[in-house]
């Protein structure tokens, strides 16, 4: 952003420019010309809070219009990196209908021009930049078809092995959710679980979720080894909307009830903006969670802004530390000394540590060398489905 002085009579730009920016008038006033001098034909006189010069910005083409300055003038910028920026950070479909939107706006424009030159009825057809349009699509029939998605069966969860890094024996599993599409075959959570949480959907599957992982605990407890260096464990993640959601503890309550299980088997994974988006909600939500005995672990450590203000006012039982790092520890000198913090901190509040995305048997090493606890990765084992978990080792 930035502001910017015009004197009366001085053009902001011109038909033809690039255009950059869009301005919105601070104080002063602006007139928009159509056409070239000395046929130039003023269309619009703007005022104070008046934006303009939007359009350009927005679909990357030339000014359609001149703007000046009627009397002195000042105007705040907008600029297109700053757009574009935000527009990137928008839903595939909203960014799709901007652009459809501005292409028509577009069309109709230079048609009425045409039209009227040519005495013709103007027919454009919009071509959207068809990456736009395939990812916008896709969000829309995902959105659609997730409603269904429960009640056809098509949700499964799978299960990650989470081992003890000085012995290699399996200490619990993270559940892990699985979306098989009927036509788009697996779809990854990161995909479906922020689209679930916009239409609210994400309560449901996180009930299934909680009562899919509790069931299945009694089988996977069996698998796991019993060591004197803490109780297997069985890890949920929650998104949070679900955390915040006022009936979560006592489904959880009733969920480790009827399946049998102790309530400190059960570990809720929270991410940093989990815990942003309410922190009053969730650290009551946590508190009580606490009190029943269930573990929490900070998961995705390090990639939030706010990990360390949290460690200390809300009651954690365990962080995991996200795989971006455990990836670049032997590469990146930044990388392994937020591990090496994270590990003595934790060590400091009397906290376990989980390492995720553990890809090879050295940087596995290495992290039990540093005194990790616990490690996830597919050095150890990919998420898997549960059939595939009871059958092996099976005599
Ligand atoms: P997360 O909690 O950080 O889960 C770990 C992700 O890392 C999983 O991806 C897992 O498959 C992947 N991963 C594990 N080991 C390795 C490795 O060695 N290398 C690499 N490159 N990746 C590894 P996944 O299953 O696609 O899950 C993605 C995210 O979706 C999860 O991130 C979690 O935030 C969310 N999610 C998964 N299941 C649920 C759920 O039931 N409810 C909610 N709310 N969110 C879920
Ligand atoms: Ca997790
Ligand atoms: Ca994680
Ligand atoms: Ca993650």
């Amino acid at each position: 952003f930035g502001r910017e002085v015009f004197d009366a009579g001085v053009t902001v730009f011109s038909v033809g420019d690039a255009g950059e920016s869009a301005y919105v008038i601070e104080s002063g006033c602006v007139e928009v010309l159509v056409g070239h001098q000395p046929n130039q034909q003023r269309v619009a006189v703007l005022a104070q809070g008046a934006m303009f010069g939007e359009v350009a910005l927005l679909d990357r083409q030339a000014r359609t219009a001149t703007v000046r300055a009627l009397i002195p003038t000042t105007l705040i910028r907008i600029d297109r990196t700053h757009v574009e920026e935000l527009l990137g950070r928008a839903d595939p479909v909203i960014q799709y209908l901007l652009r459809l939107l501005l292409e028509r706006f577009r069309n109709k424009t230079q048609g009425d021009a045409a039209a009227s030159a040519a005495q013709i009825p103007a027919l454009a057809e919009p071509s959207p930049p068809t990456d736009l349009h395939a990812a916008a699509v896709r969000t829309l029939s995902l959105a659609h078809d997730l409603s269904d998605a429960i009640d056809r069966g098509q949700l499964d969860l799978y299960y990650q092995p989470i081992v003890r890094l000085v012995d290699g024996s399996l200490a619990g599993f993270e559940a892990l959710v699985r979306w098989r599409h009927p036509q788009l075959g697996v779809v990854r959570p990161d995909e479906f679980i922020p689209l679930a949480e916009k239409t609210g959907l994400v309560h449901r599957i996180g009930q299934w979720v909680l009562k899919r992982a509790t069931t299945d605990w009694p089988l996977l407890r069996q698998r796991c080894a019993a060591t004197s260096q803490g109780a297997p464990f069985i890890s949920v993640n929650l998104s949070a909307p679900e955390l915040c959601n006022p009936g979560i503890v006592e489904s959880i309550r009733d969920c480790i009830a009827s399946s049998h299980i102790a309530a400190s088997e059960l570990r809720i994974e929270l991410t940093e903006t989990v815990i942003i988006s309410s922190v009053e909600l969730v650290s009551s939500a946590i508190a009580q969670l606490r009190t029943m005995g269930v573990g929490i672990a900070l998961d995705d450590f390090g990639t939030g802004y706010a990990g360390l203000d949290y460690l200390q006012t809300l009651p954690f039982t365990a962080i995991k530390i996200d795989r971006a790092f455990v990836a670049q520890m032997h590469d990146s000198e930044r990388s392994f000394q937020i591990i090496k913090s994270a590990l003595e901190l934790s060590r400091l509040l009397g906290i376990a540590t989980v390492a995720e995305g553990i890809e090879d048997a050295k940087t596995g090493a290495m992290l039990a060398s540093m005194g990790c606890n616990y490690g996830q990765g597919y050095h150890y084992a990919r998420p898997l489905p549960l059939q595939d978990l009871l059958g092996a080792g099976t005599p």
